[in-house]
């Protein structure tokens, strides 16, 4: 599981890093908004934690912008501000929950293992072997990435060749 922080007080960030690799997470930091903006368009994460106060494009205006692009990895806000007016816009933004600072690790984790097993129902509908690749709701089938034009026959066995669901 990938996770990337962003976080700008790089102290905060790699005690972070720090205690979720400890939990055998594989972490990735991002100290600005560009640079997690571009990491997220670039690369696949399982889990974003995103601070809300960085530097230059904050961590709403960031969220806004991923999810705009149709990314849809967990989004799990870390703000050091508790208003009401900050919880409705970051979740109205796409967040999937926010974590006030300062805060427990153990939450922190708890929270993580909860988003990280919501996201985990779309793979419970995909089968994989080897390099092969169904997903289940789709009946598409990928060989390393690559789509494999499969021919689906109906139950009773009458042959429809050429037929592609
Ligand atoms: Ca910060």
């Amino acid at each position: 599981m990938r996770i990337l922080v962003v976080e700008d007080e790089q102290k905060v960030a790699n005690a972070l890093k720090e205690g979720l690799e400890e939990e055998r997470y594989e972490v990735d930091l991002a100290y600005t908004g560009e640079d997690a903006f571009f990491r997220v368009n670039t690369e696949k994460f399982d889990l974003i934690l995103l601070d809300l106060m960085l530097p230059g494009r904050d961590g709403l205006q960031i969220l806004t912008s991923i999810r705009k692009r149709g990314v849809e990895t967990p989004v799990l806000l870390l703000t050091a501000r508790d208003t009401l007016e900050d919880r409705v816009s970051g979740l109205n933004a796409g967040a999937d929950d926010y974590l006030i600072k300062p805060f427990a690790f153990a939450e922190l984790l708890a929270r993580i293992r909860a988003l990280l097993r919501r996201g985990r129902s779309t793979d419970a509908l995909r089968l994989s072997v080897g390099d092969l690749d169904m997903d289940i709701v789709t009946r598409k089938v990928t060989r390393g990435g690559h789509t494999v034009e499969i021919c689906w026959h109906a139950k009773s066995g009458k042959k429809r060749p050429g037929e592609h669901l």
